[in-house]
């Protein structure tokens, strides 16, 4: 099959949920991707701040075929190596205490909202069950996650949603003061909010949540999908801030494109938890878990985060130098940065993909820019050209 005949079969045998650039890709290395016409992509989007060491990473091949050799699923009714070494490597770099694996973002979501609706109800009976989020924060798609994102587009076709939800400003501690109270079970945000336009909660605001939850006997959540595991510079997001949540959810970078979330706890969590009261067939299965290793013993490397946050200042500065062309702001930290234009997105990533970059949006005026970790002085040189291309026509 031919590009031509790829694309008008989607049309006609996929759901049409998503609106998809007309490239068809067939292979990935490091930070390019081909299409199947040959033609060569820059990829400064990962996939969705998902390939954090690149595509087709020789050790995360290697990690998979091993597993797809050895063992692929049992389920969590039997032990696996791999799964335990994975939860220990992330509580031992983390706040945490305990993992619960699950396979997307918008699992680890829901899982935490019943975690700390659990949690809740041990400690002070039925009536706390509220959850503050976000204005611009993007949580996923299910029901629950769905119920916590505050976008109209994604939800009013699927209401009733879940009750008991509100919303505020986003860096707005005061607003959160006046929703927060006795019958608040869980506050959810994500320390830099990356679908909703990269924009970074203040260090101010993060820990004035901490006190309100501290004070209201509130699980905090932070949601560190996308801007989790090395994205900004440090290896959480939240170290910016230094507060800790009581809950904080992982997926996109974590298996460098195998689909696999977590949701990170305390011990004060998960001790309201148990057996039977939640629970996933494929989650944390040996192979992914195996894959998601590497990952974080790369990621985790202090040259390899100081090379995040070396080269995103670097990618900032080249963006920066774009301001006059269409550039209003340049925002973000690490590798994570959106750029707001004073034109709409879609023509200058239409214009980039032309060029052969890859980039996406996060609103209608903000490019969205997310290379993969691995990325290079070079690459990001190469990048900023074409951008510098594009927004000067
Ligand atoms: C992508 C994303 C999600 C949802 O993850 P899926 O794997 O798509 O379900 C949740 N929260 C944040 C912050 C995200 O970026």
């Amino acid at each position: 099959m031919n590009s031509q005949d790829i694309i008008q079969d989607e049309a006609r045998y996929l759901m049409q949920t998503y609106k998809r650039a007309d490239i068809v890709l067939e292979r990935g290395e490091g930070v390019w991707l081909y299409d199947a016409d040959g033609k060569r992509y820059l990829d400064f989007m990962s996939g969705i701040a998902v390939a954090a060491l690149g595509h087709s990473d020789p050790e995360v091949a290697a990690a998979v075929a091993e597993g797809a050799r050895t063992l692929t699923h049992v389920s969590n009714l039997y032990y696996t190596a791999p799964q335990v070494e994975l939860a220990k490597k992330l509580v031992t770099h983390s706040f945490a205490d305990r993992v619960f694996f699950t396979n997307s973002g918008t699992e680890a979501i829901e899982g935490a909202l019943k975690f700390a609706r659990k949690r809740a109800r041990v400690g002070h009976g039925e009536g706390k069950h509220e959850i503050v989020a976000f204005n611009n924060g993007f949580h996923g798609r299910t029901m629950g996650a769905l119920s916590i994102t505050s976008k109209g587009i994604y939800r009013e076709p699927f209401t009733p949603l879940v009750p008991g939800v509100r919303f505020a400003p986003f860096n707005d501690l005061a607003a959160a003061r006046a929703l927060i109270g006795p019958a608040t079970c869980a506050v959810v945000v994500e320390p830099v909010q990356g679908e909703g336009g990269i924009n970074a909660a203040t260090p101010e605001f993060l820990r004035g949540l901490r006190a309100l939850c501290d004070e209201h006997d509130v699980t905090l959540i932070f949601d560190e999908i996308q801007c989790g595991l090395g994205r900004t510079g440090t290896l959480w997001a939240h170290e910016a801030a230094g507060v800790h949540p009581d809950i904080m959810t992982l997926a996109k970078p974590l298996a460098n494109g195998l689909p696999i979330g977590a949701i990170l706890v305390t011990e004060k969590v998960a001790a309201t938890v148990g057996y039977g009261e939640h629970g996933s067939t494929f989650a944390g299965g040996p192979l992914v878990t195996r894959a998601a290793s590497v990952v974080f013993d790369r990621v985790a490397r202090p040259e390899f985060l100081a090379a995040v946050a070396k080269n995103g200042a670097y990618l900032r500065q080249r963006l920066q130098a774009l301001a006059g062309g269409h550039v209003l702001a340049v925002r973000g930290s690490g590798l994570l940065v959106g750029v707001d234009l004073d034109i709409p997105a879609a023509g200058v990533i239409a214009a980039a993909r032309a060029r052969g970059l890859l980039v996406i949006n996060a609103g209608e005026i903000t490019l969205r820019i997310a290379p993969p970790l691995i990325v290079t002085r070079e690459h990001i040189d190469a990048a900023a050209d074409i951008l510098g291309d594009c927004l000067s026509v």
